[in-house]
């Protein structure tokens, strides 16, 4: 079901990326918490070596190819 439209996923994922990462960035540089995905360089949290971005964006290019 999920694979149906892995293009459209894509789109939501960066849509909602592109509203919430701005946020998410303001957030941690306030909190000095800053860490960078090690794929598209973004801030996200220290613990995490990539972006909930990315780690989506793997997710549904696996899903893409079975
Ligand atoms: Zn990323």
């Amino acid at each position: 079901m999920e694979e149906a439209m892995p293009g459209f996923m894509m789109r939501l994922v960066q849509e909602f990326a592109d509203k919430v990462q701005p946020a998410l960035a303001d957030r941690y540089l306030r909190e000095g918490e800053v860490g960078r995905c090690r794929i598209c360089g973004r801030p996200t949290s220290r613990d995490r070596e990539i972006c909930s971005f990315c780690a989506v964006r793997m997710r549904a290019a696996g899903t893409a190819t079975g």
